[in-house]
């Protein structure tokens, strides 16, 4: 007999190519329910007085919504922003549209959730609690390698834990795929999200949970990361490549897991505030016991980019710091079941933890 398999939902609309950006007027209208109900356009703020916000089609009362990714999403601020749509407008909005990287893209799936369900956004984090449908959502990245474009989770630092809403309604409706926009990211935000890519591949991959499925994303975008950040290629094939590893990759946990260095990194940014991307690199360095090929890999693409990691993060830390990233990477159990099987709490001990955040 076999186990009961899940059913997962899939962005159903996608659109790829360099300028395809200018093809979102035509995409949003026919979901443009009246004149009344506003397309709400959730812009990183990098691109404010930038000319990308030239080209957002506006109409009637459409709203744009510039947002500081300088910190990762929050629930009270999904709450917030909620809060204020619902009073701007008389009307729910047609939609909701993220452009920006995987904060602004968690934001808009949160916000487009959070829309049509009551209470507070903190209220959903964990698995299959929203039984609302959310209202249209698109998904515009800017910056490639989180995968938050095809995932079905919207990861929000919450007043008690650090957990993503996973539910079939956080999924994008449309994704627009220009790997031009990714045009001005510099290069060590361009490094660190793009390794958020290459460790997912790793930690599905060497993960317990692997299935023909996810392997054969993963295998994929795991040559596409060793090509973009390897081989050198010409900047707009790198763009391009880099973009469809970040969906492969997406693709590639959706039916499995991430890892040890996503579980530990997770407690980093609950503490420290430390970003997601430059978070699981700190971690992944020190991985060389459950990631021996991948740390290697790793390794040589830092040394091909020079790029530099900050050292000393926890020197300075008391037990109780410890004691609380240790507790917030040790409830992420699916993470740790799938990097170490059921019985993964005879390695991934409180010491042990505690050893591997003393390098960083
Ligand atoms: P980010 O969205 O925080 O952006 C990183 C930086 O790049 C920001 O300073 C931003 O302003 C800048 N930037 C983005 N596009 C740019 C452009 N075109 N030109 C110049 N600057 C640009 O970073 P990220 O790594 O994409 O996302 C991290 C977030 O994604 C975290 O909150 C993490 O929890 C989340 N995440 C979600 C999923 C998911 O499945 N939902 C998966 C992985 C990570
Ligand atoms: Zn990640």
């Amino acid at each position: 007999k076999h186990e009961k398999y899940k059913n997962f939902p899939m962005v159903p609309r996608v659109i790829f190519g360099n300028g395809s950006f200018d093809q979102l007027g035509e995409i949003l209208l026919p979901k443009r329910r009246h004149s009344d109900a506003p397309f709400i356009f959730l812009v990183d703020d990098v691109f404010e007085g930038k000319e990308l916000v030239g080209r957002i089609p506006l109409l009637f009362n459409d709203q744009i919504v510039f947002i500081s990714s300088e910190e990762e999403p929050k629930t009270n601020q999904v709450d917030i922003l909620v809060a204020k749509i619902k009073n701007d407008f008389e009307e729910l909005p047609s939609g909701i549209i993220g452009i920006g990287g995987g904060t602004i893209l968690d934001l808009a799936k949160a916000v487009s959730i959070l829309l049509t369900n009551r209470g507070s956004s903190s209220e959903y984090q964990g698995w299959d609690l929203v039984h609302q449908p959310s209202i249209y959502h698109v998904g515009i990245p800017t910056i490639s390698g989180t995968g938050a474009e095809v995932s079905r989770t919207t990861v929000l630092l919450g007043p008690t834990k650090k957990l993503g809403i996973n539910s079939d309604y956080t999924t994008f409706d449309q994704v627009v795929l220009d790997p031009d926009l990714t045009q001005g990211v510099c290069k060590e935000q361009w490094f660190y999200t793009g390794m958020d890519c290459f460790i997912h591949c790793v930690e599905s991959l060497d993960g317990t949970f692997l299935n023909a499925f996810s392997q054969s994303y993963g295998e994929k975008a795991f040559e596409l990361c060793k090509e973009v950040y390897l081989n050198g290629l010409p900047a707009s094939e790198a763009r391009e490549k880099l973009m469809m590893a970040s969906w492969h990759g997406g693709m590639s946990i959706a039916y499995s897991q991430v890892g040890v260095a996503h579980a530990m990194s997770y407690g980093l940014s609950y503490l420290l505030g430390i970003r997601h991307g430059i978070g699981n690199c700190m971690v992944f360095q020190h991985l060389k016991e459950f990631y021996p090929e991948g740390v290697e890999l790793f390794y040589e693409m830092l040394e091909k980019h020079q790029i530099e990691l900050p050292k000393n993060i926890c020197a300075n830390l008391t037990d109780d710091d410890f004691d609380t990233m240790i507790e917030v990477a040790l409830k992420l159990e699916p993470l740790w079941e799938n990097a170490l099987g059921k019985n993964w709490r005879t390695i991934a001990t409180p010491e042990k933890l505690r050893s591997i955040y003393q390098k960083i």
